[in-house]
């Protein structure tokens, strides 16, 4: 097959192996993204993106960040010194799946609004020799002083080895201060909980613990997209799911096979 359109969108070769384990194809990859669209959108428009593209099966993937002269579908913005891009609709979604994207990594702050962070994030990254069962208590532990913080919370796989619990809030904070307030909540996790938790970056404090990564939240770091496939082995992708499934879920459960399974969800975000 040589072209085919999806979302109003031409994909050049279709049949292009990019997952050569499952034999997933651009044209999946493409038409994943069609189908989850209008849910991902409402996370990842009119902010700044950072994606990672991937063009065949031979595992070469790299970051992309700022825009190049080629501005079709999708729109320029100017932080500081440099240029950053965001998209804004289904089509430019789409777009950026034809264009070899396979993962979407966003901001926690609007374009309108760069330097009011409106989301915040814990990624709970576990020790390998910690067990599920250890991590699945570490999400609760997040939640529980998240509540006490009167924080509305909500949980997805990351795709890979962790959790990931993200906060939608109008913080009205600085990025420094922002950063401050989830570096104090990282730390009263790890005193309350010495045991589970660890805010150490250094990967030999962390044996059987889970890191506690705050520094997400910064201006220009980036969390992987609710929805966004990871360019990994099984084609993974970051599933938001109900505080209720999180004892029935692993982090790398969710791929593009079987989300469908996971439909339920797609009603309440
Ligand atoms: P896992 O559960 O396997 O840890 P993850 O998505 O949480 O998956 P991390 O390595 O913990 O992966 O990274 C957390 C986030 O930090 C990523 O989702 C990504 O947005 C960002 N990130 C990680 N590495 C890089 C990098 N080299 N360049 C830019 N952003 C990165
Ligand atoms: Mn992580």
């Amino acid at each position: 097959m040589k072209e085919v359109v999806i979302g109003g969108v031409k994909v050049t070769n279709p049949d292009k192996i990019l997952f050569p384990d499952l034999g997933i194809t651009k044209k999946d990859v493409v038409k994943y993204y069609a189908d989850v669209a209008p849910l991902m959108l409402e996370y990842i428009k009119e902010r700044p993106l950072t994606v990672i593209r991937c063009h065949g099966g031979d595992g070469e993937c790299f970051f992309k960040r700022h825009p190049t002269n080629d501005r079709t579908l999708i729109h320029p913005i100017k932080v500081g010194k440099e240029e950053y891009f965001y998209i804004k609709s289904e089509k430019e979604l789409i777009y950026q799946a034809q264009m070899g994207t396979i993962e979407f990594h966003v901001w926690g702050c609007r374009v309108n609004n760069i330097d009011k962070p409106d989301v915040m994030v814990f990624d709970l990254d576990p020790d390998e020799s910690l067990n599920i069962k250890k991590l699945r208590e570490g999400v609760v532990h997040v939640k529980e002083v998240l509540d006490e913080l009167k924080l509305d919370s909500q949980l997805k796989t990351s795709g890979g080895k962790g959790f990931h619990i993200t906060i939608h809030h109008e913080f009205k904070k600085s990025w420094d201060k922002f950063g401050e307030l989830s570096n104090q909540i990282a730390k009263v996790l790890e005193i309350q909980w010495p045991n589970l938790f660890t805010t150490n970056i250094r990967k030999e404090n962390r044996h059987g613990k889970i890191f506690v990564d705050f520094l997400r939240n910064k201006k220009g770091a980036t969390c992987v997209a609710p929805y966004s496939l990871r360019a990994r082995k099984g084609a993974t992708l970051s599933m938001p799911v109900e505080w209720s499934d999180l004892n029935s879920i692993l982090p790398d459960e969710v791929n593009i096979k079987n989300y469908m399974k996971f439909e339920k969800n797609f009603e309440n975000y």
